[in-house]
């Protein structure tokens, strides 16, 4: 397979003790069927203690965290005792892989860094420079059948590297709306089969003149406003106290948001756009994707509010959990943006465009 990876991908390494928080802790582990196999299989002490833990949720095999959230096989030095005695090669698929994320095309495999890693933070929100991507030839990773349509995949590309080049510079929140516009018809064009049209209005797609006519398209409508964005995040799934405690602090802007330092924000949505707009390859839904690409950024415009960098990161790491790992709460997001609702377009633009 052709393996895609930001830039900055080979500098992780998990610090292990040293993480000032832990990835084995406040959610459940999914064992793989592979992993649960090897598992039963296992002999002696460390068997029949994995054999205990090892519950079911929903028809996977996970490891029941214990009363306090902790994995049960964290150990109190914030170590591994199954990678202790086995080894890296003897965990779990999930726990081998975090922070890293795969996602596959075809013969074409994208790979990246999750901002829920506190190490992996540090990475992609302070290199220097935004990431290029590499791409490496692995012919010994053989990829797996997969329904993807070639059509719907090169038009969403087509969107997604637009995207990535339009929020790469200039004005954030322009770059923002250009992105939303142009995912927005895209979108319907897919939906209408002709990803053709869409992967055409790629190339004549013309910033000055579509920023004009969003901003004329926006000008009434009612913004998108701090408490409605909130009030989402506090009916999604909570998994601590401490992320409640914060969006119940929130101190919120009454019309416009203010906005973070734009080289922060920009390579969150570059992470972003990487990780989750070429996923509409496969279930079309690239415009509710793109509306949470902006509902991201707006969530933590408000919750970041007056922190230093280093708050800044870790309200970025406990967002990501919170948000972005919860596979229910990214779909409950996505069924709101499709729906519209607070979520319009227009209400974006009448919060993001002067
Ligand atoms: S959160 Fe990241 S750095 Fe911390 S223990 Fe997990 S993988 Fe390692």
């Amino acid at each position: 397979m052709k393996v895609i990876t930001p830039d900055y991908y080979p500098l992780f390494h998990c610090i292990a003790s040293d993480c000032p928080d832990t990835c084995c802790a406040g959610w459940e582990v999914v064992v793989d069927p592979e992993a649960e196999k090897r598992y039963r299989a296992l002999a002696g002490p460390l068997g029949e203690r994995i054999r205990t833990s090892m519950g079911e949720d929903e028809g996977d095999c996970i490891f029941t965290p214990k009363e306090d959230g902790r994995c049960p096989f964290l150990n109190k030095h914030n170590l591994c005792d199954i990678q202790a005695a086995l080894g890296e090669e003897g965990l779990c698929r999930t726990c081998h892989l975090y922070p890293r994320f795969i996602n596959d095309f075809g013969g074409t495999r994208e790979m990246g860094l999750s901002l829920s890693c506190p190490e992996a933070a540090q990475i992609i929100l302070t290199t220097p420079s935004l990431p290029g991507f590499s791409e490496e030839n692995h012919p010994e990773i053989l990829p797996d059948l997969n329904d993807l349509d070639a059509g719907r995949y090169f038009a969403v590309k087509a969107v997604r590297d637009k995207v990535l080049s339009m929020t790469a510079e200039g004005d954030v929140d322009e770059a923002l709306m250009l992105s939303l516009r142009l995912c927005r018809k895209a979108d319907h064009r897919i939906q209408e089969d002709e990803p053709e049209k869409a992967e055409a209005l790629c190339e004549n797609f013309d910033p000055l003149h579509q920023l004009e006519k969003e901003k004329a398209r926006s000008e009434k409508a009612k913004p998108l406003c701090a408490e409605t964005v909130t009030g989402e995040l506090m009916e999604l799934l909570i998994l601590r106290d401490s992320w409640r405690a914060k969006l119940e602090k929130a101190s919120l802007p009454e019309a416009k948001i203010p906005p973070l330092d734009p080289g922060y924000e920009r390579r969150i949505i570059q992470l972003l756009v990487f990780r989750y707009l070429l996923k509409a390859a496969y279930d079309g839904r690239l415009l509710a994707r793109m509306k949470f690409i902006l509902f991201s950024v707006l969530s933590l415009r408000i919750l970041g509010q007056g922190l230093n960098q280093e708050s800044l990161r870790t309200l970025t790491v406990n967002y990501s959990r919170e948000v972005e790992h919860c596979e229910e709460n990214m779909e409950k997001l996505l069924r709101k943006f499709e729906k519209g609702g607070h979520y319009t377009a227009k209400a974006f633009g009448a919060q993001l465009l002067p």
